[in-house]
């Protein structure tokens, strides 16, 4: 099953639209029972307008529905002045703030810049020009703020996702990103794109190393196998650390022998440069090609992984194809 990534601002559009779609109903109906109709029905197009948007990103999850609700809440905001006079003042502090939290942070800047000057424009909206200095630089003031923190939480956000993606010990991709890069692989393929190989590689005898030498010689040895691993990967290529001393090369080729010459590269490569305390270290792999039928990247993977066995059980120091087995 392909992995979704769900954009982190839905919920927060989701949630904000409905408690912003909610509350101006609420007005409204006020509005209505108080016989004010002018202003019931403006509450009414308002909360319409901001449902739209809303209701989008809940059923597509596209989250640049934001950017939208956005420029909504921020001309309902300048309708409400428009309208209410500087009683709506205070609303508008609140939509300068969660157009940060709703839209692209460059587009929160844009609408608040806009809402703030055409305020400035409204005649007769300040009691004088101390009031409308003072609440030109506190929105400003408001702005800069949220952009800075909105700015703070991306930067935050990528170097997590990074630090979620990666292995802590090799500095190579970890298994989590290789679900994700096996599941976008078995898509392009299933979309005639092009051809994927696996192989499924693993140290021989690792725990004497462990054993014999400790646990940081262990480590140490894993280390150097990622790094000779990355250096044989080709541009295209992926290296991922599936879990202790197994990793795991995502190779774009097209034919059982260039799967063939690509695994039995990396076996020399490692076998020529890896070496812990003891001495040489070898591993053994296992390598497959994606089938048509393999919908998932669990079938693909499964039979990569049942030709490292055989290779294991050959003797270790050696590779099986899986597509010679099955
Ligand atoms: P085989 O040739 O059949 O693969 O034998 P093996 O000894 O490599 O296999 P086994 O699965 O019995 O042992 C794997 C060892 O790898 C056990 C574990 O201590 C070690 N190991 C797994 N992850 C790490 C790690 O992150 N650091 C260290 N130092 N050792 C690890
Ligand atoms: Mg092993
Ligand atoms: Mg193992």
């Amino acid at each position: 099953m392909k992995p979704k990534r769900r954009d982190f601002r839905l919920d927060i559009i989701v949630l904000l639209g409905t408690i912003t779609a909610v509350t101006i109903a609420s007005f409204g109906l006020y509005r209505g029972w108080q016989g004010q109709w002018a202003m019931a029905v403006f509450d009414l197009g308002v909360v319409l307008a901001v449902a739209s948007p809303v209701a989008y990103a809940w059923r597509t999850g596209d989250a640049r529905a934001g950017n939208v609700l956005a420029v909504l809440n921020t001309a309902a905001s300048f309708g409400a002045c428009v309208m209410l006079g500087h009683t709506a003042l205070g609303w508008t502090y609140l939509v300068l703030l969660t157009n940060f939290f709703i839209a692209h942070r460059w587009t929160a800047v844009i609408c608040n810049l806009l809402l703030i000057v055409a305020m400035q424009l409204l005649p007769g909206f300040f009691h004088d020009g101390v009031h409308a200095l003072s609440m030109a630089v506190s929105a400003v003031l408001v702005t800069v703020f949220s952009l800075i923190f909105a700015a703070r939480t991306q930067d935050d956000r990528v170097q997590l996702e990074r630090l979620a993606a990666i292995d802590a010990l090799t500095g190579v991709p970890n298994r989590r990103s290789m679900e994700r890069a096996l599941s976008e692989a078995v898509d392009r393929f299933q979309r005639g794109e092009c051809c994927f190989g696996l192989v499924v590689l693993d140290l021989d005898h690792f725990k004497d190393v462990n054993d014999q030498y400790g646990h940081a010689a262990g480590d140490a040895a894993i280390a150097d196998l990622a790094s000779i691993l990355r250096f044989e990967m080709r541009r295209n290529d992926q290296v991922f650390r599936f879990g202790g001393e197994e990793f795991v090369a995502l190779l774009e080729l097209d034919s059982r022998d260039a799967l063939e010459s690509a695994t039995e590269r990396i076996r020399k490569s490692v076998r020529g440069s890896l070496r812990g305390p003891g001495g040489r270290i070898t591993i053994s792999l296992g390598a497959a090609l994606l089938r048509e039928q393999e919908k998932t990247w669990h079938d693909w993977f499964s039979r990569a992984d049942a030709a490292l066995y055989r290779a294991k059980m050959a003797g270790r120091d050696s590779y099986v194809i899986a597509d010679d087995l099955f």
